[in-house]
């Protein structure tokens, strides 16, 4: 006899066989992040962020570098030895406490006055700074505007009808001449010209691995976007 499980309409079964909504809330994130489904992060340093942070940086030196849903991406304390400040927002606590555990960073917790519940941790050099928020309860009146911006799977991780909120949000906390590079894969652009930015396709490339075979493509294209 077999059984057959039926999938409520919105939701799917996920490679670890839970039921899941197409779209995540802050709550199913949390909850990915402690049941440790987490299949994006990655141990190793973004090898199109060592290639184009050149891009990113245009001639200037220890600038201010943004890193929104940053997880517990080791990109943040690669780019901190090379002696940038970093700031990253994420909303999963146990993401944060993992990077700093992780890389053995030692750090200290505070609340963030300015948005109720909210918590910043920051190295004892004070050079990362990770808060533990909603992106959209992120201002620049917490920690300023940018030089740089890492967006890496952060785009894609918004849920579609709030990307074209994030990406208004986004250009709020870019500071005069902040360059924001974008890794993403294919969608649809009018989500991302903005008024007042200049993107460029810097990469295009086939990044079909067998993660997402499992998940039903046959096709996945990764493009890096350098946005000014
Ligand atoms: N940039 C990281 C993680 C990408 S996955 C990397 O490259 O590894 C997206 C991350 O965004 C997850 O860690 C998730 O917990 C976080 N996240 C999702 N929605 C968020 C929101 N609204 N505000 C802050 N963080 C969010």
């Amino acid at each position: 006899m077999s059984t057959r499980v039926d999938i409520p309409k919105g939701k799917k079964l996920n490679k670890y066989g839970d039921l899941e909504n197409l779209e995540l809330t802050a709550e199913d994130w949390i909850t990915r992040w402690e049941k440790k489904h987490i299949g994006f992060h990655k141990d190793e340093i973004h090898r199109l962020l060592q290639k184009y942070l050149p891009n990113i940086l245009n001639g200037r030196k220890q600038i201010s570098i943004f890193l929104p849903l940053c997880g517990k991406s080791l990109d943040i304390k690669w780019l901190h030895d090379q002696g940038h400040n970093v700031v990253g927002v994420e909303i999963s606590k146990t993401a944060i406490e993992e990077f700093f555990t992780e890389q053995n960073v030692s750090y200290t917790q505070d609340l963030v006055p300015e948005i109720p519940g909210a918590e910043v941790f920051k190295s004892s050099d004070h050079r990362i700074s990770l808060y533990n928020c909603n992106i959209f309860n992120f201002s620049s009146l917490i920690a300023g505007k940018f030089d740089g911006i890492w967006d890496s799977k952060s785009l894609v991780a918004i849920n579609p009808p709030d990307r074209q909120r994030y990406v208004k949000h986004m250009t709020t906390l870019m500071a005069e001449g902040c360059c924001y590079l974008l890794d993403s894969c294919t969608f649809n652009q009018d989500q991302i010209v903005g008024p007042s930015c200049n993107i460029r396709l810097m990469e295009s490339l086939d990044a079909l691995t067998q993660q997402q075979i499992s998940w039903g493509l046959d096709s996945f294209i990764e493009e890096i976007y350098l946005i000014k």
